[in-house]
Formats: C-alpha cells, structure tokens, sequence
C-alpha cells in the first residue's frame, strides 16, 4: 500500500506532467506545486493535502450559491435517477422546456410587448452562447433581404472580451489574448472601450457629459448599413480589469441600436445571475437586448451550459418552408442536456427560497465601505465595484496612473500572498478581482478583505520601479 504522502506526491507528479491549463505559462506550472482541488462546501475548497482556501473567484465567477448546496445536488440527483442526456436535435426533455419557461420569466423586460425575449437556444459555453448570437444576427439580416443583406459586420469594443473560440475572438478587444490570432480572425469595427479610470478620449467623469458615447454615435452613424449587430458587456468589461462604463452608457447604446437599426447583443456571460446586485446588469440600466448570451452563473457554477435568449422577430425571420434553406444550422452534441438544466432550475429555485438578491445588499455594502479607505492607499490607483463585483487596480504611480509592468507579476504576487492566508484570487494584470459566491457570509467576507488587504500592502511596499 502506498503512502498517503507517496499518493499526494504521484498526483503531484501527474498534474504536472498530463495536462495543458488555460491561460497558464505551463514552463511555470511544471514547476510550482500545484494545489489539487478534492472538495468543497460553500465558499471554502479544500486540497488534497487538507489546506482550506475561501473561493474568492468563485472559481472563475460561476459559483453562486457555494459548493456542495443541498438543493442543487439533490435536484441533480433525482435528474440522474431519471437520465442524464438525450439530444434536443428532433426531441426534447422537461427540465429543458422548464428551464426555458423560468428564463423567459426572469430576463430583463421593457414595456413593449414586441421587445420581450421570447425564446432560449441551448448550448453548452459562454463563448458558444457568444457566437450563437453573432450567427443569428448575421443570418437575421440575410433572411430580411433587401439592402439589409449588406448588414453582415459586427461592431464591438477595445477591451472587450467574449470567450475563446474564434468567433469570440474576433469580437474581442484584449491585445494580449487575442493579437496573436489577428490574421485568422474576421473584420470588426471597434468602438474605444467606454472606461472612466483610464479614459480612451481623456476627459473627466461626469465633466465629460458622456462624450464617449458621442464618439460611439460617429462610428454607428457612418457604418449602420453594413452593421448586423453591437456586441457589448454590460456595465463592466470583466476580463480586461473589470473597467466600468459610466452610468447611462448601456441605455445609451440600446437607443442608438434602434435607432440605427442595429441588433444590439448583451454578453451576460460574466455579469448574470445577481452578480451585479440584480439578476441581470442590463435591468441597471431597463435596457432589454434583442439577443442576449448567458452562461457562467446559469447552473450555479455546477456545469456548463449556456443560452442564447433572443426576440419574437428575430425567430420569426428564420421561419418558411424548408427548401427556402431558413433553418437555424447550428447545434451541439449536448445542447439542452437535461443534468445541466436541472441544475440551473435548482440554481434559481434557490435565488427564490434564500433571497439571495436581497440578502446581497448588505454584502454589497459592507464591501464598499471597508474599501473606501483603500483609495489612499499609495499604489491603489482606482477601486472599481458593480454589486457584488470588485476590481482593485493597482500602480505604480497613483498621480500619473503609470501601470507596473506587466511582466513584473504583480498581481500574481498579491495572490500568491492570499493564497498563503487562505483566500484564492486570480488577478487580472494589474487588477485585483474579488468576485466571491453571492452566497459567501459576512464573516468570510471579512476574512476576503482583509487578507486582499494584507497582500496588497505587503506586495506593493516591496516593489521599486
Ligand atoms: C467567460 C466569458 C465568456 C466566455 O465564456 P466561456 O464559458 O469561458 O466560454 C464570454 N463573455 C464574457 C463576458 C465572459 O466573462
């Protein structure tokens, strides 16, 4: 019989040596030792060595109830007793059509009978749900005809972020993941990113008016013909450092979409499921989309699957008889999966039993006023929070805004220093993200800030630039 420390020493050594991880320089995983994940209850995780850590990510912003919740897996369960999968391709399943039903109900709604969100396509990630929307939209216009059969580009943000495969990348805005795909990519008009701290047009917050959305109007008024849809994360771009557009932003952009005669997509990837403090960030702003994409939250963070909500119009454009060739020809192998629908309605029966949104308030709260000091801190440049989501930017110089250095780590440090108390980040550069589950206590709220606190003095006080 092997050791226990002899096991924990054999995954060790495989974890290092079989698999490729995402966005990780695997010269330095091979290197360090990686903590290996055995289980999880609530905010906490656990290793394999016995070390707890509270999920201050929610392991990559899914989690929203905490791990292990008693509704979830029991819903889970009794899905498995009955099955697992069956395909949506010329059959259906309950908790699918169940599913849908909820999701309809809780999007976000304007006044309008005809702006309502009115069907759900099924997939199984947020980039998919991303490029769902983009092929919908993009097929929409054909199926209109006329001069619209010129509206085939999409028009998206620098800084933007949409998800990984090719289709995403190509509506995304963040040089250093997306570059070194450019030639492969296809065509998109940007628009300069709407972000106070660091201004793409310099001008000051609320001084300003707005001008940013002036600069937007320019682009959409000159290329509207050939513009089948705008593509924009609500309220925050999350990947990019959590920048926060200004108040007023998103609303703007759904009137200029109408106006122009643009499909507007709504990535709630990131933002949905009460991360912002409501359900979804566009009800901020009473923005409804014509097509929004969600994911990440939409299970709870127990598995993946992802959704494409979209208007009566748009669905009706791609009804007629079969040889007119209208047919949406798209699909996954898991599409609709009844396991991960299961767990998305036990995902939102759990919203409505424990209040969830209402008992965020006060988190949101406390957050924001244990932070305010932070902002003299001397290489605190800005501290960004929507809701329940906080990015803490550091620099090197808090009067010029001069960034450290990419290639300095910085924000690896600072986690690297959470880690050692028992809190897991993952920085975005220069930013600390704190996006934790809504459903994380105060207690270990406290315990989050004050170890970020910690790490973050103790990193920034060390480096001389
Ligand atoms: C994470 C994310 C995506 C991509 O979702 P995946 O499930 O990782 O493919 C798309 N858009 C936004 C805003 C995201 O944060």
């Amino acid at each position: 019989m092997p050791s226990k420390q002899n096991k924990t020493e054999e995954w060790i050594k495989k974890a290092q040596s079989l698999i490729w991880h995402p966005f990780t320089q695997m010269q330095d995983w091979e290197k360090d030792l990686p903590t290996i994940i055995v289980s999880g209850k609530g905010a906490t995780l656990r290793d394999i060595e016995g070390n707890q850590y509270l999920d201050a990510t929610s392991s990559i912003w899914v989690n929203i109830h905490g791990h292990r919740h008693k509704t979830i897996n029991e819903a889970m369960k009794r899905q498995l007793d009955r099955i697992a999968h069956s395909t949506l391709l010329g059959l259906t399943n309950l908790p699918a059509i169940e599913l849908a039903e909820q999701l309809l109900e809780i999007a976000p709604k304007g006044e309008a009978e005809d702006e309502k969100l009115s069907k759900v396509f099924y997939s199984d990630n947020g980039s998919t749900a991303v490029e769902i929307a983009l092929k919908i939209a993009f097929s929409y216009w054909q199926h209109i005809g006329g001069t619209h059969k010129l509206k085939t580009k999409f028009v998206s943000f620098t800084n933007a972020y949409h998800g990984d495969t090719v289709g995403s990348v190509s509506l995304g805005g963040i040089d250093l993941f997306h570059a070194a795909y450019s030639s492969l990519l296809f065509d998109t008009i940007k628009i300069p990113s709407p972000t106070c701290y660091r201004c793409p047009i310099n001008l000051d917050y609320p001084a300003c008016e707005m001008a940013c959305a002036d600069e937007a109007e320019k682009i959409l008024k000159k290329k509207h013909r050939q513009l089948a849809g705008l593509i924009i994360e609500p309220l925050i771009q999350g990947a990019a450092g959590m920048l926060c557009a200004p108040p007023g932003y998103l609303k703007k952009m759904r009137v200029l979409c109408d106006k122009y005669d643009i499909l507007m997509i709504v990535d709630e990837v990131a933002t949905g499921f009460g991360r912002t403090g409501l359900m979804f960030a566009s009800e901020h702003e009473g923005v409804v989309p014509d097509l929004m994409a969600i994911s990440k939250g939409l299970t709870g963070g127990y598995l993946p699957l992802a959704a494409t909500l979209t208007r009566q119009k748009i669905y009706d454009a791609f009804l007629g008889d079969y040889a007119e060739f209208k047919t949406f020809f798209h699909g996954h192998s898991y599409t609709g999966n009844p396991l991960g629908c299961a767990a998305a309605l036990a995902n939102l029966t759990v919203f409505k039993e424990e209040k969830t949104l209402e008992h965020l308030k006060e988190k949101i709260a406390y957050v924001k006023k244990r932070l305010k000091p932070w902002k003299r801190w001397r290489h605190v440049g800005d501290i960004r929070q929507v809701g329940f989501v906080v990015a803490i930017e550091l620099v090197a110089d808090k009067k010029s805004k001069q960034a450290y250095p990419l290639e300095m780590r910085v924000g690896v440090a600072v986690c690297q220093e959470a880690k050692l108390r028992g809190v897991l980040l993952r920085p975005l550069g220069n930013v600390i993200a704190i996006i934790p589950p809504l459903s994380t206590t105060m207690d270990e709220l406290a315990e989050i800030i004050s170890v970020v606190g910690v790490s973050i003095k103790k990193v920034t006080a060390k480096i001389k630039i």
